[in-house]
């Protein structure tokens, strides 16, 4: 190790800056943070430094650094402009015996400043010896994806009860035993949904009941969007959710990317309906649901792009509320935005599409009703049924629709499969057969279909263009 990490309590306690534009101020700002009394010494000062001088939150020298007295100080921040000056301060705190940092010089430090993870009280800091700036904000930015915002209060709520539990369960294992079981069950998971009182109570009753061996729990299901294919689609409070079950209950078109993310001891369980085979019907996921939760197992129903969103989630919402248990729902990026995105359509585009419908083409009694809502200067962006798509342009033409009117198709959107069919609505039957489309693929009807091919950035996605003729057409009228 180049640098020992510690944690300085800086309350009420002297530190020295030196410099007074933004580098000084970004420290400044810290130190204010941490409590620190700070002095600054500069001759002239950025405007927010001036500012905080003048209400009286540093205490401005309006000097140029010139044989400081560091003893009076318990760090030191070398922030000017001037490499020279920098050095000798740095030289000045070594001989005080004071830690300094000088801003962006490795060399000169005697202590370096880590990106910080903020959540407090869980603090974070990530170092690399001052050798990769850049390197340790990569760092940060994929802890602050995989902690929950609410980390603070879990902790706060630990620190709260901390003597209570240790009067309460004396033996210093059982303790740690009971204190990872918040960490990982309910206490955690209603701290983390902004649920404190329920959280409080819960740990409350888990300090009772666990003197009677008892340690009760509660289930709860999740409903979480998976998104539509790509593995990082996925919300953050979906991951971090799923990171937590006990049990997953995942569909067949959510990435098996995802999967890695569950504990390592969950339960996983493929729910998936694979058209024309026999497979678990919604009724059996229901009950398998709210046995599941009614057994105290906190699941995961992973589902394909958003719950909401021809998923079913609203009969599993029933089913659970019916058997009056707990659960959350996470939405998802539906396939729909996630194709028109991937694909470079925009789904609405001002002065050209301004709604979108987003419907089926395969409903329970499969007939096209929904298709009579779609009018022109909308998008329609239709969910399943790959093998209607002839009866469903012909329905469309014949529902007063131009044979041109553009369609683009996304086969596998978001995923590395991905492919693009861009033809027009006239030609739609005969590019399905030929190209052989199959599910999963989204069908984008509208005049903003046009664009599939014009803003195509995804790698290694294909567009197909069918129907040269038309295409070329296409290409004449612009916006
Ligand atoms: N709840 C999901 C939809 C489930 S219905 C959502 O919000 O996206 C399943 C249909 O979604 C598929 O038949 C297909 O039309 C569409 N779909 C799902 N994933 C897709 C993908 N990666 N590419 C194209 N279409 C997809």
């Amino acid at each position: 190790m180049q640098h020992l990490p510690v944690f300085a309590d800086l309350q009420d306690r002297d530190c020295l800056v030196v410099g007074g534009g933004s580098v000084a101020e970004r420290r400044t700002l810290l130190l204010i943070d941490a409590g620190a009394k700070v002095h600054l010494v500069a001759p002239e000062l950025s405007e927010t430094l001036a500012e905080l001088a003048a209400d009286g939150k540093i205490t401005h020298h309006a000097r140029v650094y010139d044989d400081e007295r560091l003893e009076d100080y318990w760090l030191v921040i070398a922030a000017t402009d001037d490499r020279a000056q920098n050095a000798r301060i740095a030289a000045d705190a070594n001989a005080a015996r004071r830690l300094c940092n000088a801003v962006d010089d490795p060399a000169l430090c005697s202590f370096v400043m880590p990106a910080i993870v903020d959540r407090a009280p869980v603090t974070i800091a990530i170092g690399s010896s001052g050798l990769s700036p850049v390197l340790t904000r990569w760092v940060k930015g994929l802890l602050e994806t995989l902690l929950p915002e609410r980390l603070g209060a879990l902790a706060s709520l630990a620190g709260r009860w901390r003597e209570r539990v240790r009067v309460a369960i004396p033996d210093a294992d059982e303790r740690r035993r009971f204190w990872e079981q918040v960490v990982n069950g309910d206490v955690a998971a209603h701290a983390f949904a902004g649920r404190e009182l329920e959280a409080e109570d819960a740990l409350r009753s888990g300090v009772e009941t666990w003197a009677q061996d008892d340690p009760r729990r509660s289930g709860e299901a999740y409903l979480v969007g998976a998104g539509p294919g790509g593995a990082d689609l996925i919300t953050i409070r979906g991951r971090q959710l799923l990171a937590t079950a006990d049990v997953v209950l995942y569909d067949r078109l959510v990435s098996s990317g995802l999967l890695s993310y569950a504990r390592r001891d969950a339960e996983l369980i493929c729910v998936g309906k694979t058209p024309r085979r026999p497979s678990i019907t919604q009724k059996q996921l229901n009950r398998l649901l709210v046995q599941l939760v009614q057994a105290g197992k906190r699941v995961c129903r992973l589902k394909g792009g958003d719950p909401m969103i021809f998923g079913r989630g609203g009969e599993e919402l029933e089913a659970l509320a019916e058997a009056g248990l707990k659960f959350q729902v996470v939405p998802g990026v539906s396939a729909a935005e996630g194709c028109a995105a991937y694909a470079g359509v925009p789904l609405t585009l001002r002065g050209v599409a301004h709604g979108v419908l987003f419907t089926t083409g395969h409903t329970q009694d499969t007939d096209t009703a929904a298709l009579t809502d779609f009018r022109p200067g909308q998008t329609l962006a239709l969910y399943m049924g790959v093998a209607q798509y002839a009866e469903l342009g012909s329905a469309l033409i014949a529902g007063g629709h131009h044979p041109g009117t553009p369609v683009a198709v996304v086969e596998n959107g978001t995923t590395e499969r991905q492919r693009v069919v861009r033809t027009v609505l006239g030609s739609l039957a005969r590019a399905a057969a030929e190209l052989e489309i199959s599910p999963p693929a989204l069908l984008i009807v509208g005049e903003t279909a046009r664009f599939a091919e014009r803003y195509s950035w995804f790698e290694p996605s294909t567009v197909e263009v069918f129907d040269e003729e038309s295409a070329r057409s296409l290409a004449r009228v612009s916006y």
